[in-house]
C-alpha cells in the first residue's frame, strides 16, 4: 500500500509538472481531493485584517500556493509526500481557466442540462479538454477573458452543474483519490482549453446586482439589447432578436422593451408579425409571459 501511494505521488507530481509546463498553476492534493498541505495558521486565533494568502512565506494556503514554477512545485510535493493528486487553480493568467463540472451525483443528467442551456442561450460547447472523474462525471476546461472574474458556483446554472472559477481548483488528470483516478477523455488531452462562448460566460457571471436597479442601468442595459438587434445582419436577425428578448425577460425588462425590440427588428427587415412571434417564444422560454 505504501509503495502504491508513493507511486501515486510520483505520478501526480509528474502530471502536475506537465500541467505547469502548459501554464497551469498547481498544488498537491490529498486522497480526499483537498489541498494536501494544511494551513500554518490553523491553530492561530482569527487574524485581525485580511487572511494570509501566503504572505507569511510558508506553504498551506490552499489554492494560493499554486504555482507553475517546477522548483516550487517540487518543494510543495516534497512537503506533502502523502499527496496523490494535484489541483489546477482556476481564474489565473495566462489561461483564466473556468471549469464546468458536470456531476452525476445529483441523479440529474447534467450533460443534458448543459445541452439544453446551450440551445436556449444559443451557444455551442467547443471542443476542449475533458477530464473524466471516478464517479462518472466530466470536467470541461474553458478559458475566460483576463478582465472578468468568474465566481465559483454550485448548481446555479442547472442542477448538477458546478462552476470552478476564481479561487477554485480542478482535480487534474492523472490524480488519484479515495474514489479512483481522474483521466483526460480520449482525444482531448492534447487540446488547448477552448475559449468560453460569450453567451455561456454571461450565464456564469453574477446576475446584475439590485432588485431595484437604478433607472440608468436598466435603460443602458435595454439600449444595449436594442442596439444588438439593430446591428444584426440578414442571417442573424431572428437569432439576435431571440437572444436579446431572452435577456430582456430574464432581467425583468421584457414588457418595457417589447416595443423597442419589435421596432428594432422591423428596422433590420423582419416583419412585425415575425418579430412579435420571436419575442413571444423568448418570453415562453424564459418562463415569462409576453
Ligand atoms: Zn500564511
Amino acid at each position: 500500500m505504501a509503495t502504491t501511494d508513493r507511486q501515486a505521488t510520483t505520478l501526480a507530481l509528474a502530471h502536475a509538472l506537465s500541467a505547469a509546463e502548459r501554464g497551469l498553476a498547481v498544488i498537491p492534493l490529498s486522497r480526499t481531493k483537498l489541498p494536501a498541505l494544511r494551513s500554518p495558521h490553523r491553530d492561530a486565533p482569527e487574524p485581525v485584517g485580511p487572511p494570509c494568502h501566503g504572505e507569511c512565506g510558508r506553504f498551506g494556503h490552499g489554492v494560493y500556493d499554486a504555482s507553475t514554477d517546477p522548483l516550487r512545485i517540487r518543494e510543495l510535493f516534497a512537503a506533502a509526500p502523502w499527496a496523490t493528486g494535484y489541483g489546477i487553480a482556476c481564474g489565473l493568467p495566462p489561461h483564466h481557466l473556468i471549469g464546468v463540472d458536470l456531476d452525476t451525483k445529483s441523479g440529474t443528467d447534467s450533460s443534458a442540462a448543459l445541452r439544453e442551456l446551450a440551445l436556449r442561450h444559443l451557444f455551442t460547447i467547443p471542443e476542449t479538454v475533458v477530464v473524466l472523474t471516478p464517479s462518472g462525471g466530466r470536467h470541461l476546461w474553458l478559458t475566460g477573458p483576463p478582465d472578468v472574474v468568474v465566481p465559483n458556483s454550485a448548481g446555479r446554472l442547472a442542477p448538477g452543474i458546478d462552476i470552478r472559477g476564481a479561487g477554485g481548483y480542478l482535480v487534474g488528470p492523472g490524480s488519484r483519490t479515495a474514489h479512483g483516478a481522474y483521466a483526460a477523455a480520449p482525444g482531448t488531452a492534447h487540446l488547448a482549453p477552448a475559449v468560453c462562448p460569450p453567451a455561456l460566460l454571461r450565464l456564469l457571471l453574477p446576475p446584475p446586482r439590485a432588485t431595484h436597479p437604478a433607472a440608468t442601468t436598466t435603460t443602458d442595459h435595454g439600449r444595449g439589447l436594442v442596439q444588438f438587434v439593430l446591428t444584426a445582419h440578414a442571417g442573424q436577425r431572428n437569432t439576435r432578436l431571440f437572444w436579446a428578448a431572452c435577456r430582456a425577460y430574464e432581467n425583468g425588462l421584457g414588457p418595457a422593451l417589447l416595443d423597442p425590440l419589435v421596432e428594432a427588428a422591423v428596422h433590420t427587415g423582419l416583419s412585425e408579425r415575425e418579430a412579435r412571434a420571436t419575442i413571444a417564444s423568448a418570453a415562453r422560454m424564459t418562463g415569462r409571459r409576453a
